[in-house]
């Protein structure tokens, strides 16, 4: 499931292609990617705006609309399990998933493909409201180690399922989570304000070094789905430490990697390196 490295790599290599151009026209193939908007209304919403910009918000890939250079709302896409986002026609076998396309000037096209249709491609009239409920983004320089700690302590609940909390902090999913937690030897069902203060500026920096790490290598392919909008594999799935590895060696001490439930999401860790909580 794509998270903020795979979705920071789609828009980085799509704004490019996108930035000035016009919606001339709208596809819509599966109505429910809309997000509860009726199609005309879309139609209306979208056809004649420029797309101004092309940017990120958690895992959110926000296009900024605007009609005679008045800001003129936002598409704001949500890849969810499976969405692709590309411009163009690509030689892509998953072609028939294309859910919505966009016919931009100069001829191009953008299509977003999404094999399971849980992904959305939604027109907001007020994107900064539409993402509001966001909390910190984590490389951003309102997220700095002392917010962390202050944010830790504020919540009595487990470091993973917080960690999840995109109100808490956006963009991270369970890839870069397991990461980072087993880096800092932090067990996922850890209370969050049991952690030390060193741990939690290593975890401050882990999730930073594990984002930009997976930034540089476009992201994680484990499956089918995930691939960049040039229709290419991720490749920072060679440098997972834990996540999908149960049974195989723990790379810091050797022990096997375990595969347990935390809130309802399939977790990778060490129990070795990252200790049980006490039974309470
Ligand atoms: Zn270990």
């Amino acid at each position: 499931m794509p998270e903020l490295p795979e979705v920071e790599t789609t828009v980085r290599l799509i704004r490019p292609a996108l930035v000035g151009r016009t919606i001339q026209g709208e596809e819509v193939r599966w109505a429910r990617t809309l997000g509860g908007m009726r199609r005309a209304a879309f139609r209306k919403a979208v056809v004649g705006a420029r797309i101004s910009a092309v940017r990120r918000r958690a895992k959110h890939i926000l296009l900024d609309l605007e009609r005679d250079g008045v800001d003129a709302g936002a598409l704001a896409v949500h890849l969810r399990m499976t969405g692709r986002l590309y411009v163009d026609p690509s030689r892509e076998p998953l072609d028939p998933y294309v859910r919505v396309a966009l016919a931009l000037d100069r001829g191009r096209t953008l299509s977003f493909l999404d094999v399971r249709k849980f992904g959305r491609f939604v027109y907001t009239p007020d994107p900064e409201g539409f993402l509001a409920h966001l909390g910190p983004e984590p490389l951003g320089t309102e997220f700095t180690a002392q917010v962390l700690w202050e944010s830790l302590r504020a919540r009595r609940r487990m470091i993973k399922p917080l960690l999840l909390d995109q109100t808490f902090l956006a963009g991270l999913g369970n890839i870069y989570v397991d990461e980072s937690l087993h880096r800092v030897r932090v067990h996922p069902q850890r209370r969050a304000e049991t952690l030390t203060r060193a741990q939690v500026t290593a975890l401050h920096a882990a999730i930073q070094e594990v984002l930009l790490a997976a930034i540089e290598r476009q992201g994680s392919s484990f499956d089918k789905f995930y691939r960049t909008p040039e229709g290419q594999p991720g490749s920072y799935q060679h440098e997972f430490r834990v996540y999908g590895k149960a049974g195989q060696p723990c790379p810091v001490c050797g022990a096997p990697i375990r595969r347990f439930v935390v809130g309802q999401r399939g977790t990778h860790a060490c129990l070795r390196c990252q200790r049980p909580p006490r039974a309470r």
